[in-house]
């Protein structure tokens, strides 16, 4: 591009190269807009359209900066985490980002944990790891962004916290914010007139507001992008397959010793020196799982991945980033997480090793169930 364009909404110089970045057009809308005298960044251009905010890089100055403004504000922050990838949906610094304001915690998609699974548990297991993690939220709760009553209890809780106050709500992507701030949309009244965007000053960024009765705002911010999350590595149809949309059905499996598990073609889980037992895989119920011997396991991975070990899916198999390997040696009942796709508790002492796309964590924590 020779000339330089900036889009009319927000004034950013339109580019067209880096997709998440801030001016992003695609190349087709760029002509149409230069055509019309109408030319958004694709930020914009969704924001008018659709309400929906388009996400941006953690490394992105602007948002930092908006974070930074947070901070300043006297605010209540709500932070909304998925709890079937807690670490890898903490916001890295954000106890620092929001100054004195008080912090809510909101661990989305609770429907899908198995009942087996008891939520006062959780809630005590979220809040040791926000302390470890730096935050000291002042409340923690457990919400589906697909459950009518859970988002009035939701916004009951909100309204009890902020005490007059603005709130702010953040996440990474993914985390299903934007099904949450949806129906809170859909849930308080006359869906259009109740969303104003407005700039934050200082920042390229738009935010959605929505007004509550007492004049101040629900403010809806970008969702950042964390790269240690599977997500990023996937289409979107796969994406759908290992996302869980029901509850999660745990499946035992009795493994020996020198035995391999593979997740799809995107994680494995090796049993490396161990007495017989059941470990357990909770991950979608969507996503097939493949037993196969240890010796010779990386050399039937590279045969049948993107085939009987999908996803990846054929085509994608060139793009998609080798497995790395973690390996544990375990005392106790605990789980082997892989971020973004599930768990496998492991009853007891034994040494293992998980296997996931570079990038993505592979972690242990102390047993949920
Ligand atoms: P955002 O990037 O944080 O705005 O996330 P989205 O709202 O786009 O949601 C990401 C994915 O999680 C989508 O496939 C949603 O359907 C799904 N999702 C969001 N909230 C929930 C929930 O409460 N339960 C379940 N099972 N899925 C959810």
């Amino acid at each position: 591009m020779t000339e330089e364009y900036k889009c009319i909404g927000c004034g950013s110089t339109i580019q067209t190269t880096d997709k998440e970045g801030i001016g992003y057009t695609p190349k087709s809308a760029l002509e149409k807009g230069i055509e019309s005298g109408e030319l958004y960044c694709q930020r914009c251009f969704r924001l008018r359209h659709y309400n929906d905010i388009q996400d941006v890089a953690m490394t992105d100055g602007d948002f930092l900066a908006l974070l930074n403004t947070i901070g300043t504000k006297d605010a209540l922050i709500v932070n909304v985490v998925d709890i079937f990838d807690f670490s890898g949906s903490l916001i890295p610094g954000l106890h620092r980002f929001v100054g004195d304001n008080p912090v809510l915690l909101v661990g989305n998609k609770a429907d899908i944990l198995p009942k087996s699974l008891k939520k006062g548990r959780l809630i005590q297991w979220m809040k040791e790891r926000s302390h470890e993690a730096g935050l000291r939220p002042i409340d923690v709760t457990l919400t589906s962004a697909k459950k009518k009553n859970d988002i009035q209890e939701l916004l009951e809780l909100i309204d009890e916290y902020r005490d007059g106050r603005d709130v702010y709500v953040v996440g990474v992507t993914n985390v299903g914010k934007s099904t949450l701030i949806n129906e809170i949309i859909r849930q308080s009244a006359g869906v259009e007139d109740v969303i104003t965007t407005s700039q934050f000053p200082g920042t390229t960024l738009d935010l959605i507001e929505i007004p509550f009765e007492d004049g101040t705002c629900l403010i809806d911010t970008p969702g950042i992008i964390h790269r240690h999350q599977m997500a990023h590595y996937l289409g979107k149809k796969d994406l759908k397959l290992v996302s869980p949309k029901k509850e999660i059905k745990p499946k035992v499996y009795q493994l020996n010793e020198e035995q391999t598990l593979f997740l799809g073609g995107l994680a494995r889980f090796d049993v490396i020196k161990s007495e017989k037992m059941g470990f357990i895989v909770y991950a979608s119920n969507d996503l097939d799982l493949h037993r196969t011997k240890l010796e010779g396991a990386t050399e039937f991975y590279d045969k049948h991945v993107g085939g009987l070990l999908q996803p990846p899916r054929e085509d994608e198999v060139a793009d998609f980033p080798e497995l790395a390997r973690f390996e544990f040696s375990i005392k106790e009942k605990t789980d082997l997480v892989f971020a973004g796709l599930g768990w496998v508790t492991i009853p007891k002492a034994c040494v293992v090793a998980g296997w996931a796309p570079k990038g993505v964590d592979v972690t242990i924590r102390k047993s949920l169930i």
